[in-house]
Formats: C-alpha cells, structure tokens, sequence
C-alpha cells in the first residue's frame, strides 16, 4: 500500500505516450512535491500538453507510472477530486452562462451551496467577471473564458493545479492575479504545475522547472541548479533552455542574417 501522507502530489515515472508509432513524450520521469511551483518548459511539440493530458486520463500512456497522492490515476473519482485542470484549449459549454456552468461544476463536484457562494464571489471579484456572469460564454471573450475555465478548476479547492499554459489570452491585471493564486496556493502546502513559454514567468514563480525537447527531458532542477550543469549557456533560464533545447546557434543565426 502506498503511504498517501508521504506521498508526493504527483510522480511520473518512465513515462511515454505514442501517437501510432510516433513517440510524443518518451521515457521522462519528475515529481511535484508539496509547496511547489513545476514549470513545464519546452519548444513547441515538445510533448507538454500530452503529458499534462495523461495526468488526468485524456491521453493513455504507452507505458510509465503516473501517482497522484499516492494513488494510480486509475482510481479516477479519488484522483479527480484532488486535481484541478485548465486545459490549453478551453471548452465550455457555450449556451450557458458563466453562473450556471460554474454552478453545474459544483454540482458534479458535489459541493455544498454556502461553500461553493463564498468560493465563487471571491473568484469572480478577483477575475473581475462579475459584470459578464450572466452572458451566455458563446459570447464571452477567450480571455474571459479562459477566466471561466480556471475558476472551474480551483472551485472544489484541489491539492494539485494542472495548468496548460495558463497566462496566455489573460489581460496583464489577471495574468497577475492567477500568479498570485499560484504562489498563495504553494505557500498554503498545495502543489502546482504549469506548462509555458514564458521564460521570464517560470524563472521568478518556479521552484523547480522540467524542459522537453522532442519528447526528453533534457534539463531538470531549480533554474540556480541548472545554472551549475548548463555549460556555455548565459545565466537567465532563456539562455539555459536555446541551450539545452539546441536552438542557441539557431538564433545567433538568425540575428545574424538580420544584421547582414
Ligand atoms: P505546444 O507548445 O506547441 O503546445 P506541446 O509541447 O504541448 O506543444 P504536444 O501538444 O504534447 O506538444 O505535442 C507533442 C507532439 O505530439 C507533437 O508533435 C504533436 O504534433 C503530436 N500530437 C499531439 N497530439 C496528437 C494527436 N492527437 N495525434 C497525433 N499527434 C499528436
């Protein structure tokens, strides 16, 4: 039996996904402890979406070990309650509004009433989407919608928050907010963990970022850890990641060719 209080909020081991036979996430291994912020950093393809999608079972593992507390993803009713999950491509349902979606939510999630309007108007007020809780989402704007999406995902108040790239569509005052929910949720013991592009971001929130290139993981560690084993690379986490994902040259390159 697993021990669930020492387990950790999620751990991935050896795992890989196949679309056909090509290979989109291939042997990578990492976990996620308790009061951590992981960033997920990689190029575009890399292999982010489908490793956040396998967390909550919408793409099956070719093979690996995925534990949430403890508990194989497998147990979907227990793992599901402890994850919170805004996905990179938002879908809501359109002809409702944002009231009576988030109160379908809570529903699923069997939370009590009370509970779930003092959640809500805090929400609501911190996203500022009090004056658009009542129009249909078909109408609403995709950062708007994207607002929906993530208050959905913290209203049953889950342990571990799975963000697929979750800044990009917000406005800079939400953009801050969700950082700031980020880092609150970290500090209360919680745990999250957030593909981006975003170097700057993962650099100052990240307690430990993981880089994908092609499906590997090719760089693991606190950006001050990965400092000390990126050879010839600069010192800012954008430097360390052209470098490990073999595009510094690419760049230089370009720049070059721009100057000419
Ligand atoms: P991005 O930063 O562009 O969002 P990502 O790192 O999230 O990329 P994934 O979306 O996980 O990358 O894709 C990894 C690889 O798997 C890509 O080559 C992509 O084309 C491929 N892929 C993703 N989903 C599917 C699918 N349903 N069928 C076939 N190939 C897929």
């Amino acid at each position: 039996m697993p021990n669930e209080a020492a387990a950790p909020p999620l751990l991935i081991q050896g795992l890989t996904v196949k679309y056909g036979s090509f290979i989109a996430v291939d042997n990578i291994s990492f976990m996620v402890n308790s009061g951590e912020i992981y960033g997920l950093l990689g190029p575009n393809g890399a292999g982010k979406t489908s490793t956040l999608k396998t967390i909550i079972g919408l793409v099956q593992p070719a093979s690996g070990r995925i534990e949430v507390f403890g508990k194989p993803i497998s147990d979907e009713v227990a793992v599901k309650s402890m994850i919170g999950y805004v996905p990179e491509e938002i879908i809501l349902m359109d002809s409702l509004t944002p009231r009576e979606f988030l109160e379908f939510v809570a529903s699923i999630r069997r939370l009590d009433a009370n509970t779930v309007n003092t959640r809500l108007e805090k929400l609501v007020s911190a996203f500022r989407l009090g004056e658009y809780f009542d129009t249909p989402i078909a109408a609403l704007s995709k950062g708007n919608k994207q607002k929906v999406a993530i208050v959905a995902a913290l209203l049953h108040e889950p342990q571990l928050l799975i963000l697929d790239e979750p800044l990009i569509g917000l406005d800079a005052f939400s953009s801050k907010i969700l950082k700031e929910l980020i880092v609150f949720h970290a500090k209360k013991g919680g745990a999250v963990i957030f593909s981006t592009h975003i170097m700057e971001v993962a650099e100052r929130l990240c307690t430990r970022v993981g880089i994908i290139h092609r499906g590997r993981m090719v760089g693991e560690g606190t950006v001050e850890g990965l400092r000390k084993i990126v050879k010839n690379a600069g010192s800012s986490l954008e430097e360390i990641f052209l470098k490990v994902t073999e595009q510094e040259s690419g760049v230089q390159e370009i720049i070059k060719a721009l100057e000419a």
